[in-house]
């Protein structure tokens, strides 16, 4: 039996995938629709106008990757996009017609179906699943059995050891929920990390965390704003109603992600509130249909109302350390989409590029599933070794509330050494916490890395340096 664990693009693709190459396998997710796929937005992107070429994509994605992308993955996902498109399509799957442009691509190359892509191939991936006679059980995995390094089972927090697995395919997601503000939901907390890391798996660039900056929560819904909305003319305010992101950048509401995201997060510093405001969009519900049902559930009008919002932990870039097949460091064990780290991103993902990820991974894992392990290398960047304390005694009692809040001020859009040490000292390599083992890793990484690149940030060390082009990795010592 393969077992997957996530019900998220990832995890859901690959179900369907090995299902109908002939494979026995049962998906186990913490809740069906929990993950970031059901809520993802904007759509997925994949070189194949005629303009356009994997090549164009690659550099695209090298570029915003900071140098830090590994290459040959990226050339691998650019490439394998359209055969991905094509079987998701041939499952039944229908994209929308035409293409959109998103910041940081050169072409239009952004498939999407309604402004609710994510949600659109999660329904439509869980009903295939289904329909094929996929097992989809809704339980937690807690631990992993890993003996001479290669996988032998699992624990669930409802059934207990399982130990008829061949293979497990980790496809748990990030941990972008270890923010107070965020644009995801409360299963991703990293536990697909932390169990791997304490099984034996490498990880690795657990610094990178992509922070979106406009996410309005309205009534305690977290929702998210694309970035289409500011590209179809929304505008970014305070409560002064003064642009003030021009101070900022020259473009404005269009400049990069993480420079808009710490223009906002400065001017809350400063004391500011930030909103959206819609109201010269035209045609607004229409356009866009699903902001427009969210902001009617909150009594708001796009026409008169301006929106609270501020930046958001959204995506993390790191993870398990794995090849272009989602091998890991353990024989067995594969890890793919949001909770691996294929080098895909490096230091900054380009927009669009994760459902991509999720896809490509997922689709093909059949065609490697039998091939001799080659699990992954590790000589482009510095090995740390950390010895895991073993808690489960006495586990730490600090609320996850805390930590969310405790990351967002101090591992958050701005860094220094300073409040990275502070969390460095709170948190400790835990063997029952996942929460405070990956918050450990990231603020260790984070402070590690005396530079500024892609979506890390460090006002104590504001510049790119040349010799911190490499990665950071993490195993345990045993
Ligand atoms: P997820 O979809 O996050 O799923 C993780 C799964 O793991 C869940 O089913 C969860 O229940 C399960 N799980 C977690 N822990 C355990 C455990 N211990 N045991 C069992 N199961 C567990 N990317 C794009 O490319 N385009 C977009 O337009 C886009 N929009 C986005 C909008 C939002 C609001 C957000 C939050 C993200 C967006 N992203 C987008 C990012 C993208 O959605 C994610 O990177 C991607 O969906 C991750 O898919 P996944 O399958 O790896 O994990």
């Amino acid at each position: 039996m393969i077992y997957i664990i996530g019900s998220g693009i990832a995890g859901l693709s690959a179900a369907v995938a090995l299902k109908i190459a002939g494979y026995k396998v049962t998906v186990i997710t913490k809740k069906i629709d929990g993950g970031s796929t059901p809520i993802a937005k904007g759509g997925i992107a994949v070189a194949i106008s005629s303009d356009d070429s994997p090549e164009i994509h690659a550099e695209d994605t090298i570029r915003v990757g900071d140098g830090l992308c590994d290459v040959k993955t990226v050339r691998y996902v650019t490439q394998e996009g359209r055969h991905a498109i094509e079987t998701l399509e041939s499952w039944g799957f229908e994209f929308e017609k035409g293409l959109r442009l998103e910041g940081g691509h050169s072409k239009r190359r952004v498939m999407f179906k309604t402004d609710e892509t994510g949600g659109e191939i999660f329904r439509f991936l869980l009903n295939k699943a289904k329909y094929l006679g996929i097992p989809v059980i809704e339980d937690k995995v807690t631990d992993l059995i890993v003996k001479d390094n290669t996988i032998r089972g699992f624990v669930t927090a409802g059934r207990g050891i399982i130990n008829d697995a061949e293979k497990v395919v980790l496809a748990t997601g990030g941990y972008a929920y270890l923010f107070e503000y965020t644009s995801t939901q409360p299963t991703n907390i990293g536990e697909g990390m932390a169990l791997a890391f304490k099984a034996g798996a490498i990880l690795s660039d657990m610094e990178f965390i992509q922070f979106h900056p406009t996410v309005a929560k309205l009534d305690g819904e977290t929702f998210l704003m694309t970035e289409t909305l500011r590209g179809e003319g929304a505008k970014v305010v305070n409560e002064n109603g003064e642009r003030f992101l021009f101070n900022y950048h020259p473009k404005g509401e269009l400049a990069p992600r993480d420079i808009l995201s710490r223009a906002i997060y400065m001017e809350m510093l400063k004391g500011h509130n930030a909103f959206m405001d819609l109201r010269d969009i035209d045609n607004f519900d229409q356009k866009f249909p699903v902001v427009s049902a969210y902001l009617k559930r909150h009594n708001k009008d796009p026409k008169k109302d301006l929106i609270p919002i501020s930046p958001a932990a959204h995506f993390v870039d790191g993870g398990v350390r794995v090849n272009i097949r989602g091998e890991t460091s353990i024989n067995n064990l594969y890890a793919i989409g949001e909770v691996s780290d294929s080098g895909l991103h490096g230091a900054n993902r380009l927009a669009s590029n994760s459902l991509l990820e999720g896809l490509v991974f997922g689709v093909n894992l059949p065609y490697y599933v039998e091939l001799e392990w080659e699990g992954i290398s590790t000589n482009d960047g510095i090995i740390n070794s950390i010895r895991v304390i073993d808690d489960s005694s006495s586990p730490s009692s600090l609320p996850l509330e805390q930590i969310r809040k405790l990351n967002w001020e101090n591992l958050g859009i701005i860094r220094n050494h300073e409040r990275l040490n502070k969390l460095t000292s709170i948190y400790y390599p835990s063997r029952s916490r996942p929460d405070i083992l990956v918050s450990y890793l990231a603020a260790l990484a984070a402070d590690i890395r005396t530079e500024s690149r892609g979506n890390h940030y460090r006002e104590d060390f504001p510049n790119k340096d040349p010799k911190w082009e490499k990665r950071i990795y993490f195993r345990v010592f045993n």
